[in-house]
C-alpha cells in the first residue's frame, strides 16, 4: 500500500525526476524540495513580494498576513491548538538555539544552572559553551549532562539525569532525534527524570517533517527546527515557545527583515507533509533504515554507531529514525564516500558535527526521506559489500 503512495510522492520532486540515476541519501544534511514548495515560493515572489510590516500597501499587508498564517501553521503542525505560545522565525536550528540561549542568559541570575547534553549536535551546545565564561563571571554554572556515546541505544543516560538537577536548574537542552545515531532520544524520559517545573528546549532539526511531533505529548517548552531539513528553502527555521514554565520568549524589537520567501516555503512544506501524512513518512523512512541496518548486519567489518556493538544478523536490529551511521574496520569512511559518490549515491562521509568529538567522528551517514526507495538502499549495501570484499 505504501509503495504506491510513495511513488506518487517521489514523482513530485523535480530534482529527483531529473536525475533518475542518482540516489540522494543525505537528507539529515538537507532535503530536496517538492514542486508544491517551489510553486508557493514562485507564486509569492511573482505576485506579491514585499517586506513584512513595513507598509500599508496590499503586497506588504498580504506578506504580513502570510507570516501570521505561517505562525499558525507551525503551531498546528506541532499539535499546539490555541495554546499560549510564540513562534519566532529564525535562520535555522543553529540560529534558533542561539536565540533561545541568548534570550535566557539575560534572565538567569547568580547561581542558576542549566543542563546541556554532551554528544548532541554542536549547535545545541555551542551557544552555551561560548557563553560559559561570561556566565561564570555572574556565578551562573553551565552543567554538562554527559551522554554516553555509542551505547547500546545511542540514547541519553536517563539514569544520570536526576543527580544533575538541583533547585537552581533553569533549563535543559535536549535533542529529539540524534543526527548521527538516528535514535529517538526519548524526551518523555527526560521530562519524567527532571520533574515538571524545568523548561525543556527541544532541538527538533531531525524530527519535524519526518514524523508526527506533538508538543503536548512531549511536554517541552521550546522547539527549534530548520526549514531546509523538511522540504523548505534554506535560511529559514522557527522557534516555537510557550510560557508555562517561565518568562515569555520573544524576539520582538530585533532589527532586520524576515525571510519572507523562506517563511512562505515553510508553510507550504508543512502543507505538503500534512497531505502526505507524517506517520506514513515516518513508517517509510524507518523501514528504509531498518533495511539498511539489517543488510549491514550481514557484513563483518561494519559497526553501526549508537547501536549494539556487535550487530549480528540474529540480534534484534534497533529502530533507526531514517538515519544510519556506520564505520568499517578496514575501509575508511571518506573512501567509502568516494566510491558511493562514484556510483551516484550521495551520503555524508566525514566528520559528523558531534560536539566534543573533534575529527574523531568520521563515519558514513545514510539518511533517508520519503522520496528514497528500497532499491537505493540496496545500492548502498552493494557498494559497501564490494568494498569489503576488495579489502578482505
Ligand atoms: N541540530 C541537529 C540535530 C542537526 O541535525 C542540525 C543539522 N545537521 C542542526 C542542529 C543544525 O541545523 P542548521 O544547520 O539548519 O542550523
Amino acid at each position: 500500500r505504501l509503495a504506491g503512495w510513495q511513488r506518487s510522492l517521489r514523482a513530485q520532486f523535480p530534482i529527483i525526476a531529473n536525475n533518475p540515476q542518482l540516489a540522494y541519501l543525505d537528507n539529515a544534511a538537507t532535503t530536496q524540495k517538492p514542486q508544491a514548495v517551489l510553486d508557493a515560493v514562485t507564486d509569492y515572489l511573482t505576485t506579491g513580494n514585499a517586506n513584512a510590516a513595513r507598509g500599508s500597501y496590499p503586497w506588504a499587508t498580504a506578506t504580513t498576513a502570510r507570516i501570521e498564517a505561517a505562525r499558525r501553521r507551525v503551531c498546528s503542525a506541532l499539535g499546539d491548538h490555541g495554546g499560549d505560545s510564540v513562534v519566532e522565525f529564525v535562520d535555522g536550528t543553529s540560529a534558533g538555539l542561539r536565540a533561545v540561549a541568548g534570550w535566557l542568559a539575560n534572565r538567569l541570575t547568580d547561581g542558576d544552572e542549566i543542563i546541556v547534553p554532551f554528544g548532541d549536535h554542536e549547535s545545541n551546545l555551542r551557544p552555551w559553551l561560548d557563553m560559559r565564561d561570561t556566565l561564570a563571571r555572574s556565578g551562573i554554572r553551565v552543567r554538562v549532562l554527559p551522554m554516553p556515546v555509542d551505547s547500546a541505544s545511542g540514547d541519553y543516560d536517563h539514569r544520570a539525569l536526576p543527580a544533575l538537577v538541583t533547585e537552581r536548574t533553569r533549563f535543559i537542552a535536549v535533542t529529539h532525534v540524534h543526527h548521527v545515531f538516528g535514535a529517538d532520544m526519548n524526551v518523555h524520559r527526560v521530562r519524567a527524570a527532571v520533574g515538571h517545573e524545568i523548561p525543556i528546549c527541544l532541538d527538533a532539526a531531525q524530527s519535524i517533517g519526518h514524523r508526527p511531533v506533538s508538543v503536548a505529548e512531549l511536554d517541552v517548552d521550546f522547539v527549534v527546527f530548520s526549514g531546509h531539513k523538511m522540504l523548505a528553502l534554506p535560511g529559514v527555521g522557527a522557534v516555537w515557545a510557550r510560557n508555562r514554565r517561565g518568562p515569555r520568549f520573544g524576539l520582538p524589537g530585533w532589527p532586520g527583515s524576515p525571510n519572507t520567501a523562506g517563511i512562505v516555503s515553510l508553510a507550504a512544506a508543512f502543507d505538503w507533509v500534512d497531505a502526505a501524512g507524517p506517520a506514513e513518512i515516518h513508517a517509510w523512512t524507518v523501514a528504509l533504515s531498518s533495511r539498511l541496518t539489517e543488510g549491514l548486519a550481514g557484513l563483518r567489518g561494519v559497526r553501526v554507531l549508537g547501536c549494539q556493538t556487535s550487530l549480528s544478523a540474529d540480534s534484534p536490529v534497533q529502530r533507526r529514525e531514517g538515519i544510519v551511521t556506520f564505520r568499517h574496520d578496514r575501509v575508511r569512511a571518506d573512501d567509502l564516500g568516494f566510491v558511493l559518490a562514484d556510483e551516484g549515491i550521495m551520503v555524508r562521509a566525514d566528520s559528523q558535527c558531534q560536539a566534543g568529538r573533534g575529527s574523531d567522528d568520521h563515519a558514513v551517514r545514510v539518511s533517508a526521506y520519503v522520496y528514497n526507495t528500497p532499491e537505493e538502499i540496496d545500492r548502498v549495501l552493494e557498494v559497501v559489500r564490494r568494498c569489503e570484499e576488495m579489502t578482505s
